[in-house]
């Protein structure tokens, strides 16, 4: 079966956008491959984040994706930084990639445009500590979006080179993989664009139900169509794109036409709207809650998923060892 692996930046509460976007196929790919996740902590230092929020943010992550249905007898769950011999491997691919190339990435570049005081050489090799976590397991296939395209090159460049400089066969390159041949856009409520927690316009799957009704009541609309038949604006087109993916396609046409024949009132598409994201948040927030306050299960998962990750981990490195001269004496 192939190896699937992805990697979960802890960096805030899971929204609909993650949801619909990644964590749904997620939940599909564990029954089809050989799925693995990880939370990747080391690579959050890059922001300095402090002490009590790396852990607070990877507990938050783990609960959020077992609530979601990420099963960890399928698919191991471990957090990066439980896995030491990762830090190995990035050395091992540091030493075989140059400044050149690593400043030439994209996001690299947007990081020193953003942050020009926190230029550091972790952000600088970032593509080497990914290629680390994805290589150190053998992955044929990784999840990703858009903007994690070169590091996926990035990633194929490093295992080709070590193949190369040590004239062997080892490293396989690993692929993107689009689950579904169509990516989901979530839209935000603020009338344009994607749902991002940048972008402060997201409904997050641990919001309360009044929160939820607030936000979505806030949705950014217009004052209804002039003609029959009308073509949508993004805001309403983004608002009958929500519809669509929390109230299902009834819901879709019933507005729709309404929409159409220019009997549209917003206030009742909203009003459904937030009670249909309730519905469907409802279920996976009681389970976040439930998870949070299980300790002893979310460091059982923490720890076997850690086991599993270190045993496929310790093997790649035994034989990287070898392969780069390291005998035992
Ligand atoms: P982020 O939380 O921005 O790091 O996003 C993690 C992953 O969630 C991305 O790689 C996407 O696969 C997915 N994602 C985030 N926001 C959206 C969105 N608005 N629509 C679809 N997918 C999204």
């Amino acid at each position: 079966m192939e190896r699937v692996i992805s990697g979960i930046r802890p960096t805030g509460n899971l929204h609909l956008g993650n949801y619909f976007g990644a964590v749904k196929s997620f939940v599909k790919m564990q029954d089809e491959y050989n799925c693995m996740f990880f939370i990747a902590d080391w690579h959050s230092l890059t922001t300095h984040p402090k002490p009590e929020n790396i852990r607070q943010s990877a507990r938050t992550i783990l609960a959020e994706y077992l609530a979601c249905g990420i099963d960890p007898q399928k698919a191991p769950i471990y957090i990066q930084s439980d896995v030491k011999q990762v830090l190995e491997l990035y050395l091992y691919f540091n030493m075989n990639a140059y400044l050149g190339e690593l400043e030439r990435v994209t996001s690299f570049k947007e990081k020193v445009r953003k942050q020009p005081d926190n230029v550091n050489a972790g952000l600088l090799t970032y593509p080497t500590l990914m290629a680390a976590d994805i290589l150190m397991h053998k992955a044929d296939k990784v999840p990703v979006g858009k903007d994690q395209e070169q590091n996926m090159e990035m990633a194929r460049l490093f295992a080709r080179r070590f193949n190369r400089i040590y004239d062997v066969e080892y490293f396989k390159e690993p692929e993107s993989f689009h689950y579904t041949a169509e990516a989901v856009k979530v839209p935000g409520l603020d009338g344009s664009g994607k749902m991002g927690k940048s972008e402060g316009n997201c409904i997050y799957l641990c919001d309360d139900e009044a929160t939820i009704k607030k936000k979505v009541m806030r949705a950014v609309t217009d004052a209804g169509p002039t003609m029959l038949n009308q073509e949508k604006p993004e805001p309403i087109r983004n608002l009958f794109t929500l519809l669509e993916l929390v109230s299902g396609p009834e819901a879709y046409d019933y507005y729709n036409d309404l929409y159409n024949n220019m009997q549209i009132r917003y206030g009742d598409l909203k009003k459904q709207l937030a009670r249909d994201i309730n519905a469907f948040c409802a279920p996976i927030r009681e389970k976040i809650l439930a998870y949070s306050a299980d300790e002893q299960y979310m460091q059982q998962v923490a720890r076997e998923g850690a086991e599993r990750a270190r045993e496929s981990a310790d093997k790649t490195l035994r034989e990287v060892r070898e392969i780069i001269g390291f005998r035992s004496l």
